[in-house]
């Protein structure tokens, strides 16, 4: 009994720590009887508190605030660089990595090629470029936040299968935590990407979907103010859902995936195809921001069938902001607008009218995500959805 008392009491002094902290961090600069009143704690409890976080180091005291009457309050605020983090994205073509402070601002990084690595060499070169930044930090570091593309499971870091390096059931999370002595945290590049947006970005809505469109095509769902994963962490894997099995075959064995229409990939293949010709992605670009009306109607038509897909995701969940991000939003709005006119013309009308598409307008937004997939863990911070 003695031993659960004191369990639910060191509970209790850390759910106040996590609670005052946000607070703070919200805040911007607050004063600790603002503290309490936002918090509905007792002036002592946020007093204790306080004192803790500044021994701590993760608050501190900025000077006095206007008087209303009384002694000017004292304003307190949690330092942007009162912890560092290390942001790391896996990402298809590069593996980057970078420090970065409590509010995401990155202030140093690395990035190495990566598209021929795969397999043992692959962990290897993860292992390097984190290495390079944990080396490079210059201030305490909180930890390591990981974004990798495939199924992960995020309560210990395992990469279940990652298709594009090979790996499978591999313990990535332990593997760093090991090698660097500190706390690890992985998810997948489309989850980074929403937290990524949810915590750093301008969307501030408890509801948001985040959809990274690229050589593979995945969503990443922020439910509640909180990163959904489903029941086995595949929450949002709609890159395999078959929109058509008369057509192309898929990576994955089986015919006319999303991914077949709509990725990068499949509008090269048709691009080159109507072209007569092979053409590269910055080749697609260019032809597509000269006019090129073959690549101008190729990404229209992979846009439509993204649409297709995402107005079933909006008559399921019926989340109002969705933001597009990955390589294919550079193509930018003439994109966004048949994914939007697509997903329109396929959910009920009353929802559809609310939602609200845009193309995400943070880069390094997968890195960005994975730093605030650590800082949530490790601090409970994220700005609070104003709604
Ligand atoms: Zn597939």
């Amino acid at each position: 009994m003695r031993g659960l008392l004191r369990a639910t009491v060191h509970e209790a002094r850390e759910h106040n720590e996590r609670l005052v902290l946000a607070t703070i961090y919200d805040g911007g600069q607050i004063s600790r009887a603002e503290v309490a009143r936002t918090t509905g704690l007792t002036r002592t409890t946020v007093s204790d508190v306080v004192d803790g976080l500044q021994r701590a180091g993760l608050v501190a005291t900025i000077g006095r605030g206007p008087s209303t009457g009384g002694k000017a309050p004292i304003l307190l605020s949690v330092p942007d660089r009162a912890r560092l983090l290390v942001g790391v994205d896996l990402g298809d073509r590069v593996f980057s990595a970078a420090v970065v402070t409590l509010r995401g601002e990155i202030i140093h990084r690395v990035a190495l090629p990566a598209e021929q690595t795969d397999g043992e060499d692959s962990v290897r070169l993860a292992l390097d470029v984190i290495g390079k930044v944990v080396s490079a930090a210059n201030g305490p570091l909180l930890g390591i936040g990981i974004a990798a593309p495939g199924l992960i499971d995020t309560t210990d870091g395992t990469v279940i299968q990652g298709v594009t390096r090979s790996w499978r059931q591999l313990p990535l999370g332990s593997l760093v935590a090991d090698r660097f002595s500190l706390p690890v945290y992985v998810a997948n590049d489309s989850q980074a990407a929403a937290l990524g947006e949810h915590v750093f970005g301008s969307v501030r809505a408890l509801n948001l979907v985040v959809i990274k469109v690229g050589v593979g095509i995945s969503a990443g769902l922020i439910l509640n103010g909180q990163l959904f994963g489903g029941d086995g962490f595949g929450a949002g894997e709609i890159g395999h859902t078959v929109m058509d099995p008369s057509a192309e075959r898929c990576r994955c064995g089986r015919w006319g995936c999303l991914e077949t229409f709509a990725s990068t990939g499949a509008i090269l293949a048709r691009s080159s195809e109507l072209l007569g010709r092979p053409i590269t992605f910055d080749e697609a670009v260019a032809e597509f921001e000269r006019g090129n009306s073959v690549v101008r109607s190729v990404v229209h038509d992979a846009a439509t069938v993204l649409g297709v897909a995402v107005g079933g995701l909006i008559g399921l969940l019926h989340v109002r902001r969705i933001v597009l991000a990955g390589p294919m939003a550079v193509f930018g709005d003439p994109w966004l607008g048949a994914v939007q006119t697509a997903a329109r013309a396929r959910a009920l009308g009353v929802l559809a009218d609310d939602t609200v598409f845009t193309i995400s307008k943070m880069d390094d937004l997968v890195m960005l995500g994975a730093s605030a997939l650590l800082m949530t863990h490790e601090l409970g911070l994220q700005l609070r959805p104003s709604m």
